[in-house]
């Protein structure tokens, strides 16, 4: 089987020294493997996602000399490979659910803005049942009369286990660890755990890396891919770099972004310092990302968050 890893950046601010660290191992690891990779662009948000982010972050991906095979820019047999362009393959998915009763409507308005984004810390989210989950039937119709509904995922009280590449072995009672989330919103816009879902499964995707933050979101993914019968890729979630103060680092406070990084330094200073600061030997001297995909190994990358005072 050919290996294949993603990178999955949202359009939503211009990528920081924490995205790039996730996309250089996620390129490391997908190479090291002799796998393919894919450039998909989250942007269902229609609010936070867009334009100039996307082009800057291609710009910036390709100065950095992390390359695809596959994607937004390069073309391929998968696509569309904008989100946004997708909406029918995950009307399909969502319907396959209905038919499940794995997801039910839900009116609750609060927090459903943030579902189409990918849940970092921080950020208020919508967590666990609602009052919904236990409507009549009736009760459901009479509501969807008055105003159309989102849709949530019902979580059962179910253990599911993985290997993470750099995590170990996890394991997450879904409805406790998880609780229910909007996978699709009342204006019809998708949700970022069923795209994401779709996405990996029908591009291909064999291992995912990304950050940390994204943990137990694996675990919600694997279970959507179990109930829509695709097989599901290998796990690694990598650690999150932290400013001085131990702040996470954030597209929205302008963090060591890539605009200010390229001011101050060459590519390859960045992709060495970046592999020495995940705990990998990188070779002395300037290196690129194609000479340190030979030192590459799960065994020896950080598993805590790193400061960084780059
Ligand atoms: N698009 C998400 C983000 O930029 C990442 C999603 C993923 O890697 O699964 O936060």
């Amino acid at each position: 089987m050919c290996e294949k890893g993603r990178f999955a950046p949202s359009p939503s601010g211009r990528m920081h020294l924490g995205n790039l660290f996730s996309f250089l191992l996620a390129w490391l690891d997908a190479r090291a493997a002799g796998g393919r990779m894919v450039l998909r662009i989250e942007d269902l948000d229609p609010e936070r996602t867009g334009e100039p982010w996307t082009s800057l972050l291609v710009e910036d991906l390709r100065w950095l000399g992390l390359d695809w095979d596959e994607g937004y820019a390069a073309g391929g047999t998968c696509g569309p490979y904008c989100q946004r362009e997708r909406t029918a393959l995950y009307d399909e998915a969502f319907q396959t659910l209905k038919e499940l009763e794995a997801v039910y409507p839900c009116w609750c308005s609060r927090h459903q803005r943030l579902a189409a984004s990918a849940p970092h810390p921080g950020e208020e989210r919508d967590r666990g049942a609602c009052a919904c989950r236990k409507l009549s039937r009736a009760e459901q119709e009479a509501r969807a009369m008055v105003r159309p509904p989102a849709w949530k995922a019902a979580m059962p009280h179910e253990t599911i286990s993985f290997d993470d590449l750099c995590q170990g072995r996890q394991q997450f009672d879904l409805a406790r660890d998880c609780g229910d989330f909007v996978v699709r919103r009342a204006d019809g816009v998708y949700g970022y755990q069923l795209a994401v879902t779709v996405d990996d499964a029908l591009m291909g995707v064999t291992r995912v890396v990304r950050g940390r933050d994204l943990l137990d979101s694996a675990a919600r993914q694997l279970w959507l891919m179990r109930l829509l019968g695709y097989c599901a890729p290998v796990y690694g979630h990598v650690p999150l770099l932290l400013a001085g103060d131990g702040r996470r680092l954030s597209k929205r406070e302008r963090d060591l972004d890539m605009g200010a990084l390229r001011e101050r330094y060459a590519p390859e200073t960045l992709t060495g310092t970046l592999t020495t600061l995940a705990g990998l030997p990188a070779p002395a001297g300037r290196c690129g990302p194609k000479e340190l995909i030979q030192n590459f190994c799960w065994d020896k990358i950080a598993k805590n968050d790193i400061v960084t005072e780059l």
